[in-house]
């Protein structure tokens, strides 16, 4: 407001008003949305290359927005992360995700991603107890995706927390791994249930050495720390011979499935058995 008679800042001020209103709307859209129900949980296939079945699913976060159409988590869930909007929304997600698994079959199990803000609010435990309870799921099919960047900041509480968390009985997958940094001092300090192999490594099998290399180092480490490995992301057959020949246990992706809505999830059970 200081620019007498400057166009060009008037100009960036009022685009960077634009911006701020639309988030802020977004963000107001948000609340309303989870206030009215009108989130929803799409479920993805995690297949056991051994065991040539479907064991869990995870949940991804879909929303419909009246006017704009489907909003991709990509744009949603960082927003959500910087308002703090995560903590109920993730809380919703949490409850809806153990309902619908415990309709499904015992052998079948689900994975729910936490935020990093989420991870950090001390609520997230007595949120994991409230929604096993509430839904009757056994704490062992609930599986807690988490990412790297929690150990930013204290990793002694980070680890405490994940201790509590385990001691719950649910299991805890370390996401994206590869894309963060120094991972290996995190699996140092704390020994995941499974590794999930970000997809930037398997959209190169096949065509990249390094790629499969960075596979194979990763199938030995696991292994070797009595972690299971998943890899996300696998769109066509070479990826999933190429993980399979290399000691990866499970495969995530489009060949298997797209993320799918709820009513769905029965007939890929009956569908997809082997490979
Ligand atoms: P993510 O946890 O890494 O989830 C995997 C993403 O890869 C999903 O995107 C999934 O639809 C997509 N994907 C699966 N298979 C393939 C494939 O074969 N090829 C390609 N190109 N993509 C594949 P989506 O559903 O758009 O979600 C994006 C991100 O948003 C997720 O990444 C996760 O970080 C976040 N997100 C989604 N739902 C939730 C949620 O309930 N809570 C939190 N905190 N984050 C969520
Ligand atoms: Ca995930
Ligand atoms: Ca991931
Ligand atoms: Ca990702």
């Amino acid at each position: 407001a200081k620019a007498d008679g400057k166009g060009a800042y008037h100009f960036f001020e009022a685009a960077l008003d634009e911006a701020a209103s639309r988030r802020r709307q977004l963000e107001l859209d948000m609340r309303e949305t989870l206030r009215t129900g009108g989130f929803e949980l799409h479920f993805q296939p995690l297949f056991s290359l051994a065991q040539q079945r479907i064991k869990g699913f995870e949940a991804l976060m879909r929303w419909n927005h009246p006017v704009r159409g489907p909003v991709s988590p990509a744009e949603f869930i960082p927003l959500a992360e910087e308002t703090g909007m995560i903590v109920p929304l993730g809380e919703w997600a949490l409850m809806e995700a153990c309902h619908q698994a415990a309709s499904w079959p015992q052998a079948v199990s689900v994975a729910v991603n936490i935020s990093p803000r989420q991870f950090a609010s001390p609520a997230l435990g007595q949120a994991v107890v409230r929604a096993l309870a509430a839904s009757g799921l056994p704490p062992a099919r609930l599986e807690l995706e988490i990412t790297e960047s929690i150990f930013i900041g204290n990793v002694e509480r980070t680890v405490a927390m994940l201790h509590s968390l385990r001691a719950l009985g649910v299991r805890v997958a370390l996401d994206d791994f590869g894309t963060g940094y120094s991972s290996l001092s995190y699996l140092r300090s704390f020994p995941f249930d499974k590794l999930k192999i970000d997809q930037s490594f398997v959209r190169d099998l096949g065509r990249d050495a390094s790629a499969q290399a960075i596979v194979r180092a990763i199938a030995t480490l696991a292994g070797a720390l009595g972690m299971e490995t998943l890899a996300e992301g696998v769109e066509i057959q070479t990826h999933a011979d190429v993980l399979r020949a290399e000691g990866c246990d499970m495969i995530q992706g489009y060949l298997i499935s797209r993320p799918v809505p709820a009513d769905a999830v029965p007939g890929l059970l009956g569908e997809v058995t082997a490979l």
